[in-house]
């Protein structure tokens, strides 16, 4: 890939390393905060990273008040997105199912539901007629119950992204793709510079949300982060009319799926190979998703699966996002380690611009601290797919 480095400033207050949702939900608070000079510099295209890949699912509850707290307030932001950026993100509120297939998460599912009333979650917990009438295309011997979230749901690629690149604009962010950050200098305790090829841009702050990428951008500056580069692969089947209504998350067979406003039904399923920073795709994953789907759907056993594809997430020992300053090196930040960070881009993004505009680190990303390992408090979520 070429570096261009024309057009350039030599210095900026904030630059952010990545333009996927993380990056541009940052970038646009930040300007929405009264932050001038913030670029956003992206070594792919446009959508090339995770942010143009994933499943679009998007859910407030899990199953911890840490995952809850964060993720109930950025689905509250994803309802009012389009307001906030003056462009249509598309964000349709259909209502996200996890369903329990064994008693213990069953059980699971209960237990959580007291974190969800006290974040505000609106939930319902389903069975037996009531699922038939939510989920006809389920079949429900196969399923104990589900807890459904009526404010979740889903919101595509094309529209979000491109809602947040253009209200970035709208606010005079440079925003510019095909740009690799080669290096990040330190001046004394702190981060002074960025690097594309031989152009240095002088920066006040830092912000790294660089998706599967992070540990490599954080190794340029010389600082470790926990995790690593890992592959998703998901798939989509050739469009139906409507079967599905709610986004839906097999908490059992590790798989989600939803059908799109096209009919495809989007989804896939997380299986125990665990390759690396590989685009590519192969047969585990196709497999046992469509094993998954032809026994909980017995609708969709004879579709054709029309497109594969794989991303890249940066996965952490917790599979949990890792937000806030490097404790190692001041005003070098981080939105990295998402594994739920379409869901939680837009709430993040507003939390953190003030945590790096006005240095006010919420309640709600606290808990995400880098060192929350070396504190012995990790935060591993029972509600999650994977
Ligand atoms: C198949 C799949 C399904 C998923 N399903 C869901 C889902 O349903 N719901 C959900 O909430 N999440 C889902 N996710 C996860 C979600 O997509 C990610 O957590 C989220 O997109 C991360 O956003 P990001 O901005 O951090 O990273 P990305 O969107 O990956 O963006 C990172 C960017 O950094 C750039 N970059 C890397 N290195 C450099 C460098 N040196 N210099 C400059 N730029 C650099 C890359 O080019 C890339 O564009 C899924 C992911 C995958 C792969």
């Amino acid at each position: 890939m070429s570096t261009s480095s024309h057009g350039l400033p030599s210095k900026a207050s904030v630059v952010i390393v990545g333009g996927g949702i993380q990056g541009l939900a940052c970038a646009f608070n930040l300007a929405e905060l009264g932050v001038t000079g913030v670029v956003v510099l992206d070594a792919g295209y446009w959508q090339g990273g995770a942010s143009g890949r994933n499943g679009t699912l998007i859910r407030g509850g899990f199953g911890t008040p840490e995952w809850t707290g964060l993720f109930q307030y950025s689905n509250q932001a994803w309802q009012t997105l389009s307001r906030s950026l003056g462009h249509n993100a598309m964000f349709t509120r259909r209502g996200y199912m996890m369903v329990a297939e064994t008693d213990r998460t069953a059980d699971m599912l209960h237990s959580i539901t007291g974190i969800h009333a006290q974040h505000g979650v609106r939930h319902e917990m389903i069975r037996g007629a009531r699922m038939a009438e939510v989920l006809p295309a389920i079949d429900g011997r196969q399923v104990k119950c589900a807890l459904m979230l009526p404010d979740g749901g889903v919101a595509p690629h094309h529209a979000a992204m491109k809602a947040l690149l253009h209200a970035c604009e709208d606010r005079g962010v440079l925003v510019r793709y095909r740009t690799p950050v080669t290096g990040i200098e330190r001046t004394g305790g702190r981060v002074g510079a960025v690097t594309v090829g031989d152009h240095r841009i002088a920066a006040d702050s830092v912000m790294v949300a660089a998706g599967g990428h992070n540990p490599e951008v954080a190794a340029l500056a010389g600082v470790t982060l926990p995790g690593f580069g890992m592959r998703i692969e998901a798939m989509a089947l050739e469009p139906v009319r409507p079967l599905i209504r709610p986004a839906i998350a097999l908490i059992d067979s590790l798989c989600y799926l939803h059908q799109t406003g096209r009919g495809e039904v989007v989804g896939g399923t997380e299986v125990p190979e665990r390759p690396r920073m590989s685009l590519s795709t192969d047969l585990p994953v196709l497999a046992q998703t469509a094993a998954v789907y032809a026994r909980l759907f017995p609708r969709l056993r004879t579709l054709r699966v029309l497109r594969h594809w794989a991303g890249l997430i940066h996965a952490t020992p917790d599979y949990a996002p890792l937000i806030g300053e490097h404790p190692d090196l001041k005003d070098l930040w981080f939105s990295a380690g998402w594994s739920y960070g379409w869901a939680g881009g837009p709430g993040t993004g507003i939390l953190l611009a003030r945590a790096i505009a006005r240095g006010e680190v919420d309640s709600r990303i606290a808990p995400f601290a880098i060192d929350r390992f070396a504190r012995g408090k990790p935060l591993k979520d029972p509600a999650i797919v994977l």
